[in-house]
């Protein structure tokens, strides 16, 4: 992919990408889709939009050339380190510390359920540098992956996504030069959720198209299959169903693009993309749930994938922020 520009469609010509605007990711997540391999698809976006927007967002040329301009060839993979086995949604109880000494520091922690985490040359890692300041106390380190002190503890089985390398990994004593600082010291928190905004709408556009893809499957499927002489899809409940689940993918569509136009238009706005994470992973496992119903024992069998679509995409429920997180900013977004 790297070789064929996919992994920078949206990056700036200068470290390798194609130079083409936020719409061209989204292509990509969309066409990821066609792929079948939620897995393959998520270990992609977590190079395209997860690791590799914070380092030209917030790196310094040296960083950039070192990790952005390889990952977007391909020839580095990139991890992002939040989630912690003691702190998920709530990011800011996380314990990694990163204690500068001299001209290094020494990070010590664990991080969990990192995708890319067993393949990874580098990582995106959020530490606390200091404890006391609350949300000014995040810093973010680039580490390299093959750094002594960097252990890959356990490759984690999952329900799907089993394309996907998931990890737990530990950070015993890792010394890294202070040059490893990604961003400003003490800004981690804000950056890394600035990050998470891109994260949850190609995250949206993923489950769309996730649920396209399966909708696509299920009628061809609902028009050949026949029972008591006629296709399956000729009942109107079944018509109905393809009706109900056509209005959800759509609204959900609409809802990404029109937010992904603002965020490339240059606002941030955070309220929707929130909505449009929580809705677009909602009924794209709705939409998965059903298309297993139409199939029938068709649908719970291995040999015609929509099983695998329907635990592929019920990991967007829970990844990059779950529901009930998502729930949480927008009520908050009104001031509740
Ligand atoms: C396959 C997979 C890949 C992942 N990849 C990565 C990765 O690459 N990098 C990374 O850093 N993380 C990754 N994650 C972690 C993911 O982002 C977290 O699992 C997710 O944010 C939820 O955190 P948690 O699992 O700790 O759940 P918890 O925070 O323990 O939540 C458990 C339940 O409590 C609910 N809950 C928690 N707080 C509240 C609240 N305030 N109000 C209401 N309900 C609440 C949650 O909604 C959930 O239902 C991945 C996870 C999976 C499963």
């Amino acid at each position: 992919m790297g070789e064929l520009g996919f992994l920078g469609l949206d990056k700036p010509e200068e470290y390798g990408g194609q130079g083409g605007d936020y719409y061209t990711s989204l292509v990509l997540a969309e066409e990821m889709a066609n792929s079948h391999s939620g897995g393959l698809a998520m270990g992609v976006a977590v190079q395209t939009d997860m690791t590799i927007p914070p380092i030209l967002a917030f790196g310094t040329e040296e960083q950039k050339q070192q990790w952005a301009a390889p990952a977007i060839r391909g020839e580095k993979i990139l991890c992002l380190g939040i989630t912690e086995p003691d702190a998920g949604s709530d990011v800011a109880a996380i314990k990694t510390r990163a204690v500068r000494d001299g001209d290094e520091y020494v990070i010590n922690g664990s991080k969990t359920f990192i995708t890319n985490g067993h393949r990874a040359h580098g990582i995106v890692l959020v530490t606390k540098t200091d404890p006391e300041a609350g949300y000014d106390g995040f810093t973010l380190f680039l580490v390299p992956m093959d750094l002594p002190g960097v252990i890959r503890e356990k490759k984690l089985e999952k329900l799907g996504m089993h394309a996907s390398d998931t990890a737990l990994l530990a950070f015993q004593d890792v010394r890294v030069p202070a040059s490893a600082v990604l961003g400003q010291i003490g800004k981690g928190f804000y950056h890394i959720m600035c990050e998470l905004q891109g994260e949850r709408l190609i995250g949206a556009a993923a489950s769309v198209a996730g649920a396209q893809q399966v909708f696509d499957r299920t009628l061809g499927y609902a028009k050949e299959r026949t029972a008591f002489g006629r296709p399956i899809g000729s009942f109107q409940v079944t018509r109905h169903k393809f009706a109900e689940m056509a209005t959800k993918i759509e609204t959900a569509r609409q809802l990404v693009y029109t937010t992904a136009w603002r965020f490339e238009n240059g606002e941030y706005p955070v309220r929707e993309i929130t909505m449009a994470k929580l809705h677009a992973a909602r009924i794209a496992v709705e939409v998965a749930d059903e298309c297993i119903q139409i199939h029938g024992g068709n649908g719970y069998m291995k040999e015609y994938g929509i099983e695998r679509t329907w635990r592929d995409l019920r990991l967007n429920r829970i990844g990059a922020g779950t529901d009930e997180i998502m729930l949480d900013v927008i009520g908050r977004s009104y001031g509740l």
